[in-house]
């Protein structure tokens, strides 16, 4: 298995060699040559293996440079009881609609599933190679903390993770800034979100430090994390459907496109995927595209912050896999989608649309803060269950697209306790805290608070680099 770029200006690599880099060379994002296939049978026989073992064939399919035991072992490590103490459960809230808990892990969001494998498959690469690793990165709350837990320990990488000091939750702050591991670094920068995710595009652009401190990114467009969440999807269609061939429909709480791309390929492949059902909130670039061809992404400052904060985003950094697939796997062709995009600010690919479902399986919707708290109010009324905001708007918009005989499954990409105050908006209760979670502001913090000032942070980098 070798991996391109959607814009077609890299030769032929293998996993282990894309793993470590964030854009092709290219600028484009890197894909496998040709996807590998599941046949029904091969399905049916899977049927019976855990969440890991599952995980590790699924994975080998995309991965042939890494021994397939020591990929188990890997698969193993990550989805260990003791990480995830329930994993991907089915958790039913109505004849034929169902949520595939992926957020049952460190952090309580879904981006912990594919984090955990990554932080395994990092430590084997870096092992392997004698190489070690500066992962630099921005996060207002959700992606820095579950590379955080991922990474921690690890042998061969280090974290420098900046924040906007005072502007995380609580809950977050005493999430991330209580990791003790020696190679953890925070940063807690006297800015806003954009302003620490300027500084580590200055260090990331500046090649002669990025060299030099073997700077790498842990973002959403790396391809072992679309790759791991590929998982998700034949898991919950084992669990959702009744024999072989059997449609399952799933609804995906999106933002940055990699967890619905991670079904479009499950259903490229094979598995039999009905419908893949996009929600967004307020910020609808993505159902929009989906609505009339148009990508029109959106200045930082017409993205509004939203009660499902980790879907505002303005620009999805993994559509580009998508859109490669769409215009028939031409990088010609995205190369000046990509060039009109620059110039315009938009591309439309209209003349398509009809495919868009008839061939691909996509349908959208959108959600705004009175169908999110109305959803999360319906659903606990309904069943008891207690739903997050994000889940919230993947329920709202899977609703719209239910058909009858195919189960949906939502995806539920965060627990409502890391949300509490939305669903006292929504419910008037707070959310129940899982108990190892619960004394966590207790615990000491250890924290670098710096002015916001990119030499200050490369200071501290090349102080603290491996
Ligand atoms: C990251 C995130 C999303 C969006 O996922 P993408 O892969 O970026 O589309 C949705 N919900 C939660 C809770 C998240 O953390």
């Amino acid at each position: 298995m070798k991996y391109l770029s959607t814009r077609g200006g890299m030769a032929p690599q293998p996993f282990c060699d894309i793993l470590l880099e964030g854009l092709a060379p290219d600028g484009g994002l890197t894909l496998p040559e040709t996807l590998p296939t599941l046949d029904p049978a091969t399905l049916e026989s899977w049927r019976r293996l855990d969440y890991a073992d599952l995980a590790a064939r699924v994975l080998g399919l995309f991965i042939d440079d890494i021994a397939p035991d020591d990929l188990s072992r890997m698969t193993h490590a990550a989805y260990a009881s003791d990480v995830f103490p329930r994993i991907a459960p089915v958790k039913p809230l109505r004849p034929g609609l169902a949520l595939l808990g992926l957020s049952e892990g460190p952090t309580l969001a879904f981006k912990d599933m594919a984090m955990q494998f990554l932080g395994q498959v990092f430590e084997y690469v870096l092992a392997r190679r004698g190489q070690t690793l500066n992962i630099l990165g921005a996060t207002s709350g959700d992606t820095g903390s579950a590379a955080e837990y991922a990474l921690r320990g690890k042998r061969g990488v280090a974290v420098f993770m900046l924040s906007p000091h005072g502007r995380m939750s609580a809950f977050q702050r005493a999430q991330m800034y209580s990791l003790q591991d020696a190679n953890i670094h925070n940063i807690a920068v006297r800015g806003v979100f954009d302003e620490c995710q300027d500084i580590v595009k200055a260090l990331a652009g500046d090649l002669e430090f990025k060299s030099a401190h073997r700077l790498g990114a842990v973002n959403s467009i790396n391809w072992a994390r679309i790759a791991a969440q590929v998982v998700y999807y034949v898991w919950g269609w084992l669990r959702a459907s009744q024999g072989p061939g059997q449609p399952v429909s799933f609804a995906v709480p999106s933002g940055n496109f990699g967890n619905i791309l991670a079904g479009h390929i499950a259903r490229e492949m094979g598995v039999p995927i009905r419908r893949l059902v996009l929600a967004t909130n307020e910020n609808n670039v993505l159902e929009e595209f989906f609505r009339t061809g148009v990508y029109r992404p959106r200045a930082a400052s017409q993205t509004h912050a939203t009660s499902s904060p980790s879907m505002d985003i303005s620009r999805a950094s993994n559509f580009e896999r998508f859109v490669f697939d769409l215009v028939g796997r031409d990088p010609v062709r995205v190369r000046g989608l990509m060039e009109e995009l620059r110039a315009t600010g938009r591309f439309d690919l209209s003349d398509l649309l009809p495919e868009f479902t008839e061939r691909y399986g996509f349908v959208a919707g959108a959600s705004t803060h009175a169908d999110r708290l109305r959803t999360i109010r319906d659903i606990r009324r309904e069943t008891g269950v207690l739903i997050d905001p994000h889940t919230a708007d993947g329920v709202k918009v899977a609703l719209e697209h239910l058909e009858e005989g195919v189960p949906m499954l939502v995806l539920e990409t965060a627990l409502p306790a890391k949300f509490a105050e939305t669903l006292i908006e929504a419910t008037g209760e707070a959310p129940e805290v899982p108990a190892a979670l619960r004394d966590l502001d207790r615990l000491p913090q250890r924290v670098e608070v710096m002015d916001c000032d990119a030499g200050l942070v490369a200071d501290y980098v090349r102080r603290h680099a491996l």
